[in-house]
């Protein structure tokens, strides 16, 4: 199966919401009116484009029928799925690359996101393209977590830089981005813990782990990236909106696109912080992972 026929499949019932609920109201010799926009609105509500995004769309879509740039309605679905895949291609997907490696990234997104799988499975496309990984388990607050991506890390053949449960998640991001230069590893991926009590804590926390890394790395960490379940719909789009706010993030990961219809939400949570969307996730497994690429998952969103 080809990467775009498993996106497509991926993305089914977030398509049938959206290609389908455009083709009802997009019926041939349709006028294009404001009753019109009214129903494009709702299609896109109900796909968890969200209310800023939709109308920022629907704008855009006034614009360019008081134009004459689209007449009929049969011109929508394109326009867009257009104006869609331009938002999303801002910023591109590569990774911040450092000037001299390592390139040090951190992965932050509350527990449960699939924030230690999306590690496990970024760490084989990393190896894939011929990289040399060290991962950091600074989630030092959950024994699970440890564990977890200690068994993502022998399946990756990659060394982990570990300590107890509990132990100052600063000083396993230290070690880590240390034993990443060590080694001549090409990357370093440090896990951070997915919750604190508190958003200042959470800012505390990371604020340390950036200082502990820059002591060993002084440019690092180069790439923070949120972990994002796409299954939450609106929540993905405020919990994105709290992350950024708290620790400045440069890259999003997706995750569970294959079988939720909420899948719309990535466009949201992409338009809402203005951080690329870099890698989705596809499903539980480790090759479930792709460079997200927008120009195909806005036409596997708006083809039927
Ligand atoms: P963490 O608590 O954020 O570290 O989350 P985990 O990595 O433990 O993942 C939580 C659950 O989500 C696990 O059952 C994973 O298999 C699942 N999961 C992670 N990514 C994906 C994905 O892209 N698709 C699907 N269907 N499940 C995923």
């Amino acid at each position: 199966m080809g990467l775009l026929d498993k996106l497509r499949g991926g993305l089914a019932k977030t398509r049938d919401v959206l290609a389908g609920g455009l083709r009802k109201v997009l019926f041939l010799g349709r006028t294009l009116d404001e009753a019109l926009i009214t129903d494009l609105e709702e299609v896109l509500i109900k796909a968890d484009v969200g209310p800023k995004t939709t109308a920022g769309l629907l704008d855009e879509l006034r614009a360019a029928w008081k134009s004459g740039e689209v007449k009929k309605s049969e011109e929508v679905a394109p326009f867009l799925e257009k104006r869609v895949a331009e938002r999303l291609r801002q910023g591109g997907n590569a990774i911040v690359a450092a000037p001299v490696p390592p390139t040090v990234i951190l992965v932050c997104g509350v527990n449960g996101s699939g924030k230690t799988t999306s590690i496990g499975k970024l760490t084989k496309w990393l190896k894939r393209e011929g990289h040399r990984v060290v991962l950091g388990a600074a989630d030092t607050f959950r024994a699970a977590a440890v564990e977890q991506l200690t068994i993502w890390s022998e399946r990756n053949g990659v060394e982990i830089v570990k300590q107890a449960q509990g132990s100052d998640p600063a000083a396993v991001a230290f070690d880590a981005a240390s034993a990443g230069r060590a080694r001549k590893a090409d990357y370093v991926v440090i896990d951070t813990a997915g919750r604190l009590h508190t958003q200042q804590n959470l800012m505390q926390e990371l604020e340390k782990i950036r200082r502990a890394v820059r002591k060993a790395i002084p440019d690092g960490p180069h790439e923070t990236l949120l972990v994002i379940d796409a299954t939450n719909g609106q929540n993905a789009i405020r919990q994105a909106e709290q992350f950024h706010k708290v620790v400045g993030v440069t890259g999003i990961f997706v995750t569970k696109l294959d079988g939720t219809a909420k899948g719309g939400a990535l466009i949201a949570v992409r338009d809402t912080i203005h951080v690329p969307v870099k890698f989705i996730g596809t499903g539980e497994q480790i090759d479930d992972i792709e460079a997200f690429d927008a120009d195909a998952f806005a036409s596997a969103l708006f083809r039927s």
